[in-house]
């Protein structure tokens, strides 16, 4: 029998979105040899928001940060106002996932396009089939996105069609988005005229009232009415649907090395338009894990920061959610959306808002993942520990023996800036976490500049 080698590495990605990119890339850049397990996704339009494409530069994702053109205007009508809401890019996420595999190559990432499937975890080691090959890794990170099963709390139910619209140079660039009854429609119109419609709604609501074809047609007559270049648009291609709800999965990182990040975490329905930001967002908090752990460092640390990022992330998700769909019921009559953000609400933390206190937490440090005090407040529940890159915790311990020290002493020390001392010194003063003695002359030492 012709047993193939499995190949060895020391972590494996398994999905090549934003997410999956994100950390391979930055594992790579940190020496650590990784296999990525994925392909581009089908063609569909997606926007951008401007600052998910300056984090891509930040990670040096160049490659895909050049596949989303050009920032288009955001138009359309919502709460019973005109948005004229800035811009974002619009961008087919084939040409953007095929920059995203691109800059992985680039900075030494070995990319498998396949799928894979996680097989078993035997000691330190993590087996995925890849075809008729088997990958061993030392760490693992899920980023399938959706296609992850079993999410422990889920949004409203919603889904998502959408269908492409013929290429058309007279339509606007930019990005619609429109209230209809029971539903809500987006459209993006991109560089060389590719253009997408896109209907939101409950799978109760619009969607089973209407077939997907007189939908879709409903939507267009929406958005010609908002936007008259629409008038005359005509449909392309095959509709597509996708689920579009909400849904988090909170017990992360059960298994010491293994990690679950971006849409296989926390996914946010498209409303919000971060999702992208979000899940590239996780990347440097997850090589950061994966870090820790492979240096040997603990796991029960990396395991409560990842957590309370995601319960963190779902909580603000489902906020914003809330947000929107309650402004719209206020502007219509339509139960629909008084139902959905009803539902959003419930969902949204209802922790009651801690007080101002020093606590002990995991937190993101550089390339690490370790336990440190943190200052908590009842508007960072989390826990701040550095703020302008003062340690806050440093501080307060150097003021506990130089209680009159005048900042720039504080500055000294900590070798940090004096007015990012001065800034640090308010926040802790603000919320009275200095002890007491040592905030007597904070204010004063305020006014002290150098
Ligand atoms: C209808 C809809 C519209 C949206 N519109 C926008 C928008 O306009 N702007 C925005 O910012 N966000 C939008 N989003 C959200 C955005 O698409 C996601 O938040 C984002 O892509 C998540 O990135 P990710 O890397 O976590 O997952 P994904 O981008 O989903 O990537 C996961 C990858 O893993 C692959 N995969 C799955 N299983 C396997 C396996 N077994 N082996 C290997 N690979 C696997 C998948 O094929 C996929 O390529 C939208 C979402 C929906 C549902």
């Amino acid at each position: 029998m012709n047993v193939l080698r499995p190949i060895r590495c020391d972590v494996a990605v398994l999905g090549a979105g934003p997410a999956g990119v994100g950390a391979a890339v930055q594992l790579a850049r940190a020496g650590y040899a990784v296999t990525l397990v994925g392909s581009p996704r089908r063609a569909a339009l997606e926007g951008l928001s401007v600052r998910a494409q300056a984090l891509l530069r930040e990670l040096a994702l160049e490659h895909a940060a050049a596949a989303a053109g050009p920032p288009y205007p955001r138009r359309g009508r919502w709460g019973g106002s005109a948005i004229d809401g800035g811009a974002e890019h619009v961008l087919t996420r084939g040409a953007f996932d095929a920059g995203l595999l691109k800059d992985a190559r680039k900075q030494g990432v070995t990319v498998e396009t396949s799928r894979g499937m996680v097989l078993d975890q035997g000691g330190d080691t993590f087996r995925v089939a890849l075809g008729s090959r088997v990958l061993e890794a030392r760490a693992l990170i899920d980023a399938r996105g959706r296609a992850r099963r079993g999410a422990l709390i889920k949004g409203p139910k919603l889904v998502a069609v959408a269908q492409a619209l013929r290429r058309c140079r007279e339509l606007p660039r930019g990005t619609f988005i429109v209230p209809l009854e029971g539903a809500w429609c987006w459209s993006a119109v991109g560089a060389q005229g590719a253009a997408v419609l896109q209907v939101v709604t409950a799978p109760t609501g619009l969607a089973r009232r209407l077939p997907v074809p007189d939908l879709l047609r409903h939507a267009l007559g929406a958005l010609a009415r908002e936007e008259p270049a629409f008038t005359g648009a005509q449909f392309a291609g095959r509709p597509a649907a996708r689920a579009a709800h909400a849904q988090c999965h909170a017990e992360l990182g059960q298994t010491p090395g293994q990690l679950c990040i971006g849409d296989a975490a926390v996914a946010a329905e498209p409303l919000s338009g971060h999702g992208m930001f979000e899940a590239l967002a996780w990347a440097p908090a997850a090589a950061a894990g994966i870090r820790t752990h492979l240096e040997g460092g603990a796991w029960a640390p990396v395991r409560e920061f990842l957590r309370s990022r995601a319960l963190e992330r779902w909580d603000h998700a489902v906020r914003l959610a809330a947000g929107f769909y309650r402004q719209q019921a206020h502007a219509a009559q339509d139960s629909f959306w008084d139902a959905i953000a009803t539902q959003y609400e419930s969902l949204a933390g209802r922790a009651a808002r801690p007080h101002a206190q020093w606590v002990e937490r995991a937190v993101l440090n550089g390339t690490r993942i370790e336990r440190r005090p943190v200052a908590v407040t009842p508007q960072h529940p989390r826990g701040v520990w550095q703020l302008a890159r003062v340690d806050l915790a440093a501080l307060r311990g150097f003021l506990e023996h130089a209680p009159r020290a005048a900042v720039h002493e504080a500055a000294t020390h900590l070798r940090c800036d004096p007015d990012a001392v001065a800034q640090a010194l308010n926040f802790l003063s603000s919320y009275g976490l200095l002890t007491a003695g040592c905030d007597g002359g904070a204010a004063a030492r305020l006014s002290v500049t150098g």
